[in-house]
């Protein structure tokens, strides 16, 4: 039993393909979705299905594996079953992969205002939030509450925060540029806070200099050492000062996914598994945990939750159990990383590949083909490849549509009174949601 289909639960089912096994996938959604791409749809750049790929199509040709749609609730260790929204289902071995989810480090009433990024649905939201201010704006006549809706704020400068504030720099700098009467969108104001005293805190320090070079670059206003002490409705607090903006982005942490908790072994700071070195629950030896929700250390360093980890250990698990079955011992976890990425925008970004370092246009390049190759599915690498291709050479963004996410409507709604009416016929109209 694999429960969640992300890079490590679906990598873990294909090293099992040619196994004596008998495999069932178990996912609360029906795609796997390629996370590291998830911020251009939050930035109007690509579809949802150009990075997101239903499980059973993945999976169709390997015979001894089934799908099936279901949100685990809880794990049974003593009985060897999985609980899930709907009945129960027994194992024999147990492979647990359902990742992370947002943190807002205790303040969950923040989530409402400042929405983050994991699912196809909250890059939507985003996307919604995102066009619909400059629209909003465009509505505005008071100039100081039309600025409001032209300061988007992300919080968190870690590679999604990074990303995602180049993407929106670009979006009011290149793509809006002329689509608006009333407003100027390059007026708009992209603040980038960071808790830490730089950008992008895992990387080199001269990289990340470098990523706050290409930044500032495009536009983006970058403070770092600025810790956000409130978020609602009219922006965000940092210290004393209050930051106004109708658009707050959270781009600032990761939470282990909860269902770790029912397993009732050790979990760490973050709420992850502490795993054995062959990935397995200690006193569980059925059990494996594996990506984001795995801690683990390699070489005595603790493994990053990244994709290739994620891919590597649910490999790694399965390859154990391969052995188990064949009698064989089961060998040690060891990551192999092949180095970090980061994309700011157009031609802009870092890339660190141990003894090798390099930014800008090359780095752009390097992160463009890697994340071609890692994309399930040619159909959707031809696709991407031709988005890109097109945004790059218009600057235009394909998927700039406001869809409805109804819930939203109270988070969006003007502050106090009403925006003022628009003086022709078209202050009639009501920015829908549908
Ligand atoms: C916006 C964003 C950008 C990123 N960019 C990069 C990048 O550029 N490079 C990089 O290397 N990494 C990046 N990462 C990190 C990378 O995506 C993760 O490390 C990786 O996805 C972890 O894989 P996983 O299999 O552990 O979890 P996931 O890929 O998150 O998969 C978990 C799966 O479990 C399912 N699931 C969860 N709970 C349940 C449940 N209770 N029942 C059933 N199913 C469940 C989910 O639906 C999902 O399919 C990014 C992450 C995000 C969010």
């Amino acid at each position: 039993m694999i429960i969640g289909a992300g890079f490590a639960g679906l990598n873990a089912a294909k090293r099992l393909r040619s196994a004596p096994v008998r495999i069932t996938v178990l996912d609360r959604r029906n795609h796997h979705l390629f996370q590291p791409l998830l911020y251009q749809v939050a930035a109007a750049a690509l579809n949802p299905s150009d990075i997101a790929m239903p499980i059973r199509h993945i999976l169709r040709r390997q015979k001894n594996t089934e799908v099936l749609l279901g949100e685990v609730t809880e794990v049974d260790p003593a009985g060897k079953r999985v609980h899930l929204d709907v009945g129960s289902v027994s194992y024999d071995y147990l492979i647990i992969a359902t990742g992370a989810t947002h943190s807002y480090f205790g303040n969950e009433q923040w989530s409402r205002f400042a929405p983050g990024l994991k699912t196809i649905e909250d890059a939507l939201i985003i996307r919604r939030r995102v066009l619909l201010a400059y629209e909003m704006a465009e509505r505005e006549r008071d100039p100081e509450l039309q600025q409001r809706w032209l300061n988007f704020i992300i919080v968190g400068a870690g590679p999604t925060g990074v990303e995602l504030a180049g993407a929106l720099a670009e979006i009011s700098r290149q793509t809006l540029e002329r689509d608006f009467r009333r407003i100027d969108p390059t007026r708009a104001r992209i603040i980038l806070l960071e808790g830490a005293p730089r950008v992008l805190p895992p990387y080199p320090e001269d990289l990340s200099e470098a990523a706050k070079r290409q930044l500032i670059k495009l536009g983006v206003e970058v403070h770092t050492g600025a810790q956000v002490t409130a978020i609602d409705g009219e922006g965000a607090v940092v210290g004393s000062q209050r930051i106004p903006a109708r658009t707050v982005i959270w781009a600032a942490g990761v939470a282990a996914s909860p269902l770790a908790r029912s397993l009732g072994v050790p979990l760490d700071r973050a709420g992850r598994v502490v795993v054995e070195q062959d990935l397995s629950v200690p006193g569980h030896p059925e059990i494996f945990v594996v990506g984001d929700l795995a801690a683990v250390k390699s070489d005595g360093k603790p493994v990053p939750g990244v994709a290739p980890a994620a891919i590597q250990e649910g490999r790694h698990a399965a390859l154990n159990i391969a052995r188990e079955i064949r009698s064989l011992g089961r060998l040690p976890f060891r990551y192999r990383d092949k180095g970090s990425l980061a994309t700011i925008g157009r031609a802009a970004a870092v890339a660190d590949l141990g003894r090798v370092k390099f930014t800008g246009l090359i780095a752009w390049l390097a992160w463009l083909v890697v994340h071609i190759f890692y994309l399930i599915g040619f159909r959707n690498r031809v696709l991407v490849l031709l988005e890109w291709a097109w945004s790059y050479l218009t600057t235009q963004r394909g998927a700039r549509l406001i869809t409805g996410f109804p819930a939203d409507e109270e988070v969006l709604a003007p502050p106090q009174a009403p925006a003022a009416p628009l003086p022709s016929a078209a202050s009639k109209a009501r920015v829908d949601s549908h």
